[in-house]
């Protein structure tokens, strides 16, 4: 691809200026109407519209604006349906087969391709440089950057899915001084994208050498990430996947790619910088290694102290229609069980009685950013009724029950002392409620692999079994109390 003004010198170059700048418009409308859950489901028609546009547009710029090469033309359309074919299918099928709780996992996947795809757009754009001299300054600094943020993505996301679906081989992994790795890759990446630039008559070798440093930094980075890490390394991935596509975007110039770019890596950065404030951990130390694991599995030795006390749906109902005050504390657990509208039916039958309900909402419970936010709007429970951390946590004392339904390391006390995977992260004070029920399938741990000590607290009960089959349980037992 050309400059501006080679671009805009024929009239099809002009009106792909304009379809690609329409299509820009259409991805800003879209994020915008996102802000809300009411206008949300349009602007992500208006923003895949637009993508589409953007999608045919560069088709047809191909097949029919740089047609006369022959062969190689013949390949490149070739290749071209091929992708959207397989990317069109692929698509499709993930949209419609993957699970809801598999979606973390399938943005991971997603953030890997976006990465992958604009360190390739951008190592092409040096390596078929047809400028005598080599690639020009600017292109040398922009698809330099491409190479390195997108490499870095590629690798990074593809761990952080691998891990986020529970691969054990990836969640064991451990990287003896990761720290010295991390900077180490960061020094050798930056020191190839430098050569690169003030040397490119040798553009080939650090081409190269930046995307193997890239790549490498990616591994070692998210490999030794868990707990309580995981979310702040995965908002990071998401805004580096906006800004390596925004700077191949700059490279070839073309401005739905920059401005689709921009938006996503704008919204990642904003995002990361939320998520590294709610979770206690500075963004930098996280980028260079400083965070991740912690030892202590919360006493791994002998365990937490105390005893689990089991208790029953019936009276867990007692319990609820009693209380004047009670907060639902939801977790992954919900998520998995897909039991948001229990809860929500729950609530509203305590409502009704006259009982004061809430929902707490940790930033990080579930496995993506507004999880729980996404989880219970489904499930149409008023947005006022979902409270956020800061807010809920002085009310706990008050509450006369906190049910948990399927969270675990938001709630765990060990977050309050050092050496644990979750130590330094702000949790729910669950605990501090006069009587806390817990509904869960059976001892298994949360994200951090760690054992929960509000679990054996002498104010807490276990409520075991599916949070879908407890809630129903539960719920049956409200109403047969209240009529
Ligand atoms: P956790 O992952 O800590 O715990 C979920 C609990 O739900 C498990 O202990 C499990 O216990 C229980 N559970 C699973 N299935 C069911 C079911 N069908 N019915 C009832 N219970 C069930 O969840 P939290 O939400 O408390 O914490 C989120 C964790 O994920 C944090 O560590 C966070 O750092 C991490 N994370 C969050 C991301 C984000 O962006 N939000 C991204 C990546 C990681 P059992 O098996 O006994 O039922």
């Amino acid at each position: 691809m050309g400059t501006l003004e080679q671009t805009l010198s024929t009239p099809l170059g002009v009106v792909e200026w304009f379809v690609y700048l329409l299509a820009a418009v259409m991805f800003v409308i879209g994020l915008h109407l996102m802000n809300s859950p009411k206008t949300a489901r349009r602007g992500n028609l208006i923003s895949a519209a637009g993508m589409v546009m953007a999608c045919v547009m560069a088709f047809i710029v191909l097949f029919v604006g740089e047609a006369g090469n022959g062969f190689q033309h013949g390949i490149a359309v070739a290749l071209l349906i091929a992708g959207i074919a397989i990317g069109a299918i692929v698509g499709v099928w993930s949209a419609k087969k993957v699970k809801m709780t598999d979606m973390p996992q399938l943005v991971s996947v997603f953030n890997t391709v976006g990465g992958g795809a604009a360190a390739l757009v951008a190592l092409n754009d040096i390596l078929n440089s047809e400028e005598a001299a080599g690639p020009g300054i600017v292109v040398l600094i922009t698809a330099g950057l491409g190479i390195m943020i997108g490499s870095v993505t590629f690798t990074g996301s593809l761990v952080a899915a691998g891990k986020l679906q529970g691969v054990k081989f990836l969640r064991k992994l451990t990287l003896p001084a990761k720290g010295v790795w991390n900077i180490a890759f960061i020094v050798l990446t930056i020191a190839a994208f430098v050569m690169l630039c003030v040397q490119p008559s040798n553009a080939v070798l650090w081409c190269i050498l930046t995307t193997v440093f890239a790549l490498a930094y990616g591994l070692v980075f998210v490999i030794p990430i868990g707990g309580a890490d995981m979310p702040v390394v995965i908002s990071v991935l998401n805004a580096c996947t906006g800004t390596a596509v925004a700077m191949s975007g700059l490279a070839i110039n073309n401005i739905a790619l920059i401005v689709a770019g921009a938006l996503v890596g704008a919204a990642g950065v904003t995002l990361s910088l939320a998520m590294s404030k709610a979770m206690n951990r500075p963004l930098m130390s996280v980028l260079a290694g400083g965070f991740g694991g912690g030892s202590d599995a919360a006493g791994s030795a002998e365990g937490p102290e105390g005893t689990m006390k089991e208790t029953t749906a019936d009276d867990v109902a007692v319990q609820l229609v009693y209380a004047d005050k009670v907060i639902f504390v939801p977790g992954f657990g919900l998520a998995q069980a897909q039991a948001q509208r229990e809860l929500a039916d729950l609530g509203e039958l305590l409502k009704g009685h006259g009982v004061e309900v809430e929902y707490a909402i940790h930033p990080v419970a579930g496995r993506m950013p507004g999880h729980m936010n996404v989880l219970l709007a489904e499930a149409n429970v008023p947005y006022e009724e979902l409270v956020d951390l800061d807010d809920i946590n002085p009310q706990f004392p008050s509450a006369n029950v906190a049910l948990v339904v399927g969270a675990n390391d938001v709630t765990n006390p060990a977050a309050r002392r050092p050496g644990t995977p979750v130590s330094g992260m702000p949790i729910l004070d669950v605990d501090k409620a006069q009587n806390v029920v817990v509904m869960k399938r059976g001892r298994g741990k949360g994200y951090a692999g760690i054992e929960n000590e509000l679990y054996f607290k002498d104010n807490t009960q276990m409520l075991f079994g599916d949070a879908k089959a407890g809630l129903q349980a539960v719920i049956a037992a409200v109403k047969e109390l209240i009529n």
